[in-house]
């Protein structure tokens, strides 16, 4: 049996460590950088002869009070209770400016955030050009119980939001990185008494915070940049509305989609590093999407950071950095295939985020784009040698 529902309650934390009250909360304007906040975010109080960030705890059940049974802020069980996801928690509810509830993946997340808001007769809006399992989701476990399925281009037109009960917008959409204005959006849909949620999972908090703009939740797979080692699964929703907050920690408790503590306490280690990661990656997306966008094999690019792209002009707006992540199209499957034989530097595998460069051919996972389209997650390797290296694959191309 599990202890009582209380995962994610304030004041829940003396047990195994006491958590520091957040450094931009504390008053000092010294402590608001992104690289301070990160190094920062969710880490106890210093207590001498103890580590910065204490490892994982691992738990199953938890010692009980042997009379009196389970106790307010005792942990009591590990689907509900754990120290180490709590830590996490209140890292990246500092970074979202909300209270983050984890979960085992980004699927788990959005799943629990689909589930936990939607009943049989409301109607939610998907972005029609986003991550393709969650549209494949919502067309399959939602249609089937009840509830209608819209789907909508990130940049739209959106239809109209007065009666939605939930708009789930990706932005910038992977693998396309369109764009889309959050803070109009929220508004039409709050007018009809709706909800937003943003998967934030290609911006990550330092890029974007869609609680600021105007979002119900920002939810996001923690498995990308945000950990960007591309050696966990995570997924997390904060939100500042604690009735929401209440149920996706039920909903959480109740199927079990929990992260590991082991996984919790390498992604919280990660965070650490998310503003210098976060840096290098952007500048080698801004190299690279130049040499793409000047490569005659090359039939498009899009990167929001760059001036020509359609969705710069909302990025540069809402964003305070736009992701590593440039996406391209070649002239079919023959050159993409060619590019990632030629190149040296650049990992062909999925996901993105990670230290290493990588490359997808997003068609051969069945999503619905051409079949010479690439997204480039660009790494955290030196700018000359990945510019290098991209050229060097692009000139193999038909050569
Ligand atoms: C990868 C991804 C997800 C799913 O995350 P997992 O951790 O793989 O479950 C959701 N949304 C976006 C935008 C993603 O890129």
């Amino acid at each position: 049996m599990t202890g009582p529902q209380r995962g994610g309650e304030a004041g829940h934390r003396g047990r195994w460590f006491r958590l520091r009250a957040a450094p931009e909360r504390s008053g000092g304007d010294a402590m608001t950088g992104d690289g301070t906040r990160v190094v920062h975010a969710g880490v106890p109080e210093a207590v001498p002869g103890r580590p910065f960030l204490p490892g994982p705890a691992f738990g199953a059940p938890y010692h009980l009070e042997p009379v009196l049974g389970p106790q307010p802020g005792v942990d009591g069980y590990g689907r509900t209770d754990n120290p180490t996801w709590r830590a996490l928690e209140g890292a990246i509810g500092e970074l979202e400016g909300g209270e983050c509830v984890t979960f085992a993946s980004g699927m788990a997340a959005i799943s629990a955030v689909l589930l936990s808001v939607l009943r049989p007769g409301d109607t939610v809006v998907v972005p029609a050009d986003g991550y393709y399992k969650t549209r494949a989701f919502a067309a399959s476990y939602l249609g089937e119980r009840g509830v209608t399925v819209v789907e909508a281009p990130t940049a739209g037109p959106y239809p109209a939001l007065g009666t939605v009960r939930l708009l789930l917008v990706e932005t910038p959409a992977n693998p396309g990185l369109d764009v889309c204005d959050i803070a109009e959006l929220a508004a039409r849909v709050h007018a009809g008494g709706g909800l937003v949620a943003v998967d934030n999972t290609a911006a990550t908090p330092l890029g974007q915070r869609p609680l600021d703009l105007g979002a119900d939740i920002s939810v996001a797979s923690g498995t990308k940049a945000l950990t960007g080692h591309s050696d966990i699964l995570l997924g997390y929703a904060c939100t500042r509305d604690p009735q929401l907050a209440a149920a996706l920690t039920g909903w959480r408790g109740a199927t079990g989609a929990v992260p590991g503590p082991f996984e919790a306490w390498l992604a919280h280690r990660s965070i650490g590093t998310l503003d210098l990661r976060l840096a290098r990656q952007t500048a080698n997306a801004a190299a690279v999407a130049e040499v793409l966008a000047a490569h005659p094999a090359v039939v498009s690019v899009r990167w929001p950071g760059r001036p020509e792209d359609p969705a710069h002009e909302v990025a540069s707006r809402q964003m305070r950095r736009v992701p590593g992540v440039v996406t391209f199209t070649l002239a079919g499957k023959a050159a993409a295939d060619q590019f990632l034989q030629a190149a040296t530097l650049v990992f062909a595998a999925t996901s993105f985020g990670g230290l290493h460069t990588s490359a997808d051919r997003r068609a051969q996972w069945g999503d619905d784009t051409p079949e010479g389209l690439i997204r480039l997650s660009c790494g955290v390797e030196d700018t000359d040698d990945l510019v290098a290296d991209v050229r060097k694959a692009l000139d193999a191309i038909g050569a």
